[in-house]
């Protein structure tokens, strides 16, 4: 497929900022992408480049090209992989960083919020320890179609601006073509990223960083950077738990497994990152994972507002200095704010089914038999809470509730702009990417249009609707497929 337009200028008609590359030098190395024997853009999300301001006309250009492969210096300041330090299933490895990764560096979006323009797959790194720093197609196409239905659907997350496939074959078991994914963020700070700061520089090195992280996704504290005090590293830590707890609180509602919660794929800025071992359940269970390598079901459905508070404490854990005038009163400042995060997650999760059901949280009991229901029966919830909506037969074991529940008088018009009809369901997002693999990209595309209009019902057909044939579930493995 030929995506160039030889005859558009090959200088970009915009130039990234070098914002994290300028304030942190210490935890940013200078580089650049690997070359691309043959790269095609394969995908390019049109309406996320406008935002960005970046001329997608130009991003198809051979010039616009070889920038989103990390080679065109020209539009860039300065390109530089991100150090951090990370706990992997609960061991800490001090030296992450960006192994297959770059930050090219940051668009101003029509918002006004600078954005990261971040490469996965784009070759080795001083970050890369023994490995290729490549990505193959199949995972890059899961994460730019299943970040993007979870931001249709209203979640924090990265989003997509493109795939391209760079030329090479990659040895992976078997051989797959190599890709590189364009992934924004607001930032890629991660839990991780103060683990490393506070590893390599100490408090004056967390500090800068903390300073950055507000700046960056907590403008509303920047006033307080003038004359910082304890209280404002309280006060960015507690707006970070609250993030925390929004996101968990849409992953509960929606049966969303993340599988791979380690410290370095959890952002301060709460947006949800790494669509490697991810799902949506289709049967409503504490224990779901489907993770190939969470052997102890760390990660499983239930342990995500757990481990989330467990990554709190990780992130505190670096910031105690911060947060008093003594080591005593930070610890206990520290202990304050995350003894309220289980009540925050709970909260929040309560928000989001009083939401899915049109009701108002202070309906508590409702929710909380709504809730209970959920484990007992096991439903897919999607078809469960359309079926609420649209006043079609529930599910077995939910036909009591629908009735006192109807008594309530739940906002309809409500449910419909928050209950999904279109979720990226495994089995469709599985015969998708081997399609897509193997050269036709028209399933990956017609899921794609769905999942990204989830509230509409003429956005995709009937068969996109539906949970997975039996059996399919029980048997469902994720593998973080890098
Ligand atoms: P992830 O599992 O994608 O969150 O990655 C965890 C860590 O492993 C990060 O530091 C990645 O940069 C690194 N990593 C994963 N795959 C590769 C690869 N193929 N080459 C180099 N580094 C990698
Ligand atoms: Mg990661």
């Amino acid at each position: 497929m030929s995506t160039t337009s030889p005859e558009y200028s090959p200088t970009a008609p915009f130039k990234l900022e070098a914002h994290f590359a300028s304030a942190l030098p210490a935890m940013a190395a200078p580089w650049h992408g690997e070359d691309a024997p043959d790269p095609q853009l394969v995908i390019l999300n049109e309406e996320l480049a406008h935002r960005l301001g970046l001329d997608p006309q130009w991003l198809r250009s051979e010039a616009g090209i070889q920038f989103l492969v990390g080679l065109n210096p020209q539009p860039l300041t300065k390109a530089v992989a991100q150090a951090y330090s990370g706990h992997q299933f609960g061991q800490f490895v001090a030296s992450l960083g960006d192994g297959r990764a770059l930050l090219l560096g940051e668009a101003r979006s029509a918002d006004g919020v600078l954005r990261d323009i971040h490469l996965k797959g784009s070759g080795r790194t001083p970050f890369s320890r023994g490995a290729d720093g490549r990505s193959i197609l199949g995972p890059v196409l899961r994460e730019y179609l299943v970040s993007e239905a979870m931001h249709s659907l209203g979640v924090p997350t990265t989003r997509a601006l493109a795939v391209l496939t760079t030329g090479r074959k990659i040895q992976r078991g078997t051989v797959s073509p190599g890709a590189i994914l364009v992934r924004v963020a607001t930032s890629h700070i991660r839990v991780g990223s103060f683990q490393y700061s506070n590893i390599a520089g100490g408090v004056d090195l967390s500090q800068d960083l903390a300073n950055y992280a507000i700046i960056r996704n907590f403008p509303e504290l920047a006033a307080g950077l003038d004359n910082p005090t304890p209280e404002l590293y309280v006060s960015l830590f507690r707006a970070i738990l609250r993030r925390q707890a929004t996101t968990v609180g849409k992953w509960t509602r929606l049966g969303f497994v993340h599988g791979a919660l380690n410290t370095d794929n959890t952002l301060i800025s709460g947006e949800t990152i790494d669509y490697g071992p991810c799902a949506f359940m289709e049967r409503y269970r504490g224990d779901a994972k489907f993770s190939s390598i969470d052997n102890y079901s760390r990660y499983k459905f239930d342990n995500q507002p757990v481990i989330l508070g467990w990554n709190m404490t990780r992130l505190v854990e670096t910031l105690i200095p911060l947060l008093g005038d003594t080591p005593d009163e930070g610890m206990t400042a520290a202990q304050e704010a995350l003894s309220e995060f289980d009540s925050l997650c709970e909260q929040a999760i309560a928000q989001e089914f009083a939401a899915a059901l049109g009701i108002d949280p202070a309906e508590s009991e409702v929710i909380a038999h709504f809730r209970q229901l959920l484990y007992q029966y096991n439903p897919d919830i999607t078809t469960l809470l359309r079926c609420l909506t649209d006043n079609t037969a529930p599910p077995a074991g939910f036909e009591f509730f629908a009735h006192t529940w109807k008594t309530l008088d739940p906002d309809i018009e409500a449910m419909r702009t928050v209950n999904p009809i279109f979720i990226p369901r495994n089995h469709l997002v599985e015969a998708a990417l081997s399609q897509a693999v193997e050269g036709d990209f028209n399933a990956f595309h017609e899921l794609l249009a769905a999942v990204c209009d989830p509230f509409n019902p003429d956005a995709g057909s009937a068969e996109l609707h539906g949970p997975s044939p039996d059996g399919f579930e029980e048997d469902y493995m994720t593998f973080c497929g890098t």
